[in-house]
């Protein structure tokens, strides 16, 4: 790649006004959620910054609860309920200052969408109506009267003068996502008020016009306003296009700065399986041209050329991130350095998200470092060098052994990576070939590129490795990184011993997919009791394979972790359309000759499904009998140290590979604390 910016990109870099500021170039990290939140303020703050120092030129917060009317427990956000809250947001502000960018907050209030779990206040909306998330309390909006608009409004501008007094320099008016009172007021689905804030879409936007107005008031010109706004919420009866044209007419000059997303985060983060990128270009094409403000928008951009034609295009003013922001937050850095083959491309998999939901603090397939800047005081670029001049093998190439070899590279150790293989990537290399997963590549891609500026570590293919091999080359420092094998017996969460299998019946699992293995016959029936991805994507492979697919699983939805990452629906609409059966709520009990006999898992009926083979997506068993050969041998004094990693030491997400690939190198010639400590920092509560 070049040394020097392409000029191509320069546009990138040009300044844009936003309010009384002028950015330093056009990327811009919108709000985004964390899992950290009010738990975890100073473990945020080192995140912001870090995005900051990678050059976004603004770095937003998380939607930040305007009111205890707007609590979203149990999922872990900021708040600004009342000047208590303040020093938290203060450091986040002065983290992103000292990094270099415009600190951006997103006032929410959080309306019909909030169950008020943590404050039990009565949820409010537009109109007497179920609260939106189902699983968190069977409780209902009350339609708000025009005293809790007026004491909405009132509360709004209390937080808009915090988040002055907190040092913000962009604050948000939210009505976007299906998240903020302004977009249930908006949307006809929510609202069939019949006074001044229902019915004609004037009244209908009245609530978001008095909030922009009240916002623009009280900052008066001390910061920027933003407004992020559902351009299309796709459901029936939801805001429209029309909708969205309508309010810019009217209020376009009123904020500094638009900020367009869907109606859902889930429509806003759809994965790489199912949305390319620029997925929202259709929605947000045209919009510009009815405001002189500029706007922002997002797509996953991770490619530059894709973001230059946003510009160029007359579609987005700010190149907007979330995602892309947590997979490399040194993105604009990077290009404009003209280090492009060194950008971490997100890879779409929401594993980001799936923090959020469990409330968990975030973690990012691509980047290890996401959500343990503070904690571990880990950093997506940098490593802190080397203690000795030891040399390390990493034994397997798969995302756990890629990482590790890696950062080790990166410390200044030798390493040599030894890969069984020719290609490296192990499971990533496996799975991307599988429907919808060829994003996964890019986690083997950034490292390939990585390691290949990096001359002390060298690379062996067809290299497998055994404890006589190692102690012959002389080899003191091992980590293992040699994954795990796909089981075939039925073991998973709902068996914990083997079930019984007919002698000749075929039964597969994954490995022998990824080798390009399929059965013999037409009917296969996919047993999932694993309940991520890989069951759903193995019954689209074999249905693509010309089968007749039926999938069981133990789930009452197929795929039901993926609840998590925002595609558990989408999973159920591509089986159906796919003609694949979905039976769920049963295990297989056992395996004949000729098909399943399955069981209802809540009442215990039996039947018999027909088949001709069976691919199982269980539990795996780590490939273990290197690490545990090398302890003996490091017993003994033949070796110096061995660490096992990934999924060879426990099964799980890449992401989690990839981590304690990470981690093994940090933590290399470090001087640990005994496992009976706490291994992070942590931000206790502080009495009252
Ligand atoms: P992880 O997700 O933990 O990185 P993977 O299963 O993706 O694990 O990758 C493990 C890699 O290790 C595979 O590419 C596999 O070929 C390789 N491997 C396994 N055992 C050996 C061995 N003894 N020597 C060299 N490579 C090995
Ligand atoms: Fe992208 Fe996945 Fe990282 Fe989220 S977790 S930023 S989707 S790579």
């Amino acid at each position: 790649m070049t040394d020097q910016t392409p000029a191509p990109y320069d546009i990138l870099f040009e300044p844009v006004q936003i309010g009384p500021f002028t950015t330093k170039n056009r990327f811009y990290q919108v709000p985004h959620c964390n899992g950290m939140g009010y738990r975890d303020p100073s473990a945020q703050a080192a995140m912001r910054k870090i995005k900051a120092e990678g050059g976004w030129s603004v770095v937003c917060t998380e939607q930040v609860e305007i009111h205890p009317t707007s609590d979203i427990a149990p999922f872990i956000e900021l708040r600004i309920w009342d000047d208590q809250d303040l020093p938290a947001l203060r450091r986040i502000a002065d983290a992103i200052h000292e990094g270099g960018g415009l600190a951006g907050i997103e006032l929410a209030h959080n309306g019909m969408n909030a169950p008020n779990q943590i404050s039990r206040e009565t949820p409010l909306g537009p109109a007497h109506l179920p609260v939106a998330p189902d699983t968190i309390a069977p409780v209902q909006a009350r339609a708000m009267s025009l005293q809790d608009i007026e004491d909405l409004r009132r509360w709004h501008r209390n937080a808009v003068r915090r988040s002055l007094e907190a040092g913000y320099d962009v604050v948000y008016v939210y009505g976007a996502h299906g998240y903020g009172t302004p977009h249930h007021f908006l949307s006809r689905r929510y609202n069939n008020r019949t006074d001044a804030y229902g019915g004609s879409l004037e009244n209908r936007m009245r609530l978001l016009r008095e909030l922009l107005e009240d916002t623009v008031d009280e900052v008066a010109g001390r910061a920027a306003v933003a407004c992020r706004i559902t351009v299309e919420e796709e459901i029936d009866g939801g805001i429209t296009r029309e909708d969205i044209e309508g309010v810019l007419r009217d209020l376009g000059e009123l904020p500094d700065l638009w900020d367009f997303a869907m109606g859902s985060w889930e429509g806003d983060s759809v994965t790489s399986r199912f949305a390319p990128e620029g997925r929202q270009e259709e929605f947000v094409a045209g919009l510009k041209k009815l405001t002189s403000k500029p706007v922002v928008g997002v797509g996953r951009f991770t490619s530059p050329d894709a973001m230059v034609r946003q510009v160029k295009a007359g579609i987005l003013d700010l190149i907007g991130a979330a995602r892309p922001s947590i997979a490399d937050p040194f993105l604009p850095n990077k290009i404009r350095d003209g280090r492009l083959n060194l950008i971490r491309e997100c890879i779409g998999c929401n594993i980001c998200v799936s923090g959020d939901l469990t409330m968990s603090p975030i973690r990012c397939t691509q980047n290890p470092s996401m959500g343990e800047e503070w904690r571990r005081g880990w950093h997506p670029e940098r490593i802190r060098t080397k203690e000795s001049d030891s040399r390390i093998l990493v034994v397997g190439a798969g995302p756990s052994g890629l990482e590790a070899a890696r950062a080790l590279g990166v410390r200044g150790y030798d390493v040599v990576l030894a890969e069984a293989g020719r290609d490296l990537g192990g499971r990533v290399t496996a799975e991307s070939k599988l429907p919808g997963l060829s994003a996964w590549g890019r986690v083997k891609e950034y490292r390939e590129a990585a390691l290949a500026e990096l001359a002390n570590v060298e690379i062996y293919r067809e290299s497998p490795m055994t404890g006589e091999d190692i102690v012959e080359f002389g080899f003191e420092h091992v980590i293992t990184a040699t994954g795990a094998t796909w089981r075939t017996d039925g073991v998973a969460r709902f068996h914990t011993t083997a079930m019984p299998i007919a002698e000749g019946m075929q039964v597969l699992g994954p490995d022998d997919l990824f080798a390009g293995r399929l059965p013999e016959g037409k009917k296969v029936v996919v047993y999932d009791d694993d309940h991520y991805y890989l069951g759903g994507v193995v019954a689209e492979l074999l249905e693509q394979s010309g089968y007749d697919v039926s999938i069981v699983t133990t789930g009452s939805q197929v795929s039901s972790w993926t609840n998590n990452t925002f595609e558990v629906n989408r999973i159920q609409r591509r089986l159906i359309e796919s003609d694949i059966a979905r039976v769920t709520d049963h295990a297989v009990v056992s395996v004949g000759v000729g098909g399943v006999r399955i069981k209802d898992v809540y009442a215990g009926l039996e039947r018999d499904l027909d088949c001709d083979a069976v691919v199982m997506v269980t539990a795996r068993l780590p490939r273990e009998e290197l690490y545990v050969d090398l302890v003996a041998r490091r017993d003994a004094g033949e070796i110096a140290s061995v660490r096992g990693i990934g999924d060879s030491w426990g099964p799980g997400t890449i992401a989690a590979a990839v981590w304690s690939g990470r981690r093994a190198a940090e933590e290399f010639d470090a001087v640990l604390p005994s496992n009976d400590e706490v291994p992070f920092r942590r931000e206790v509560t502080q009495l009252a």
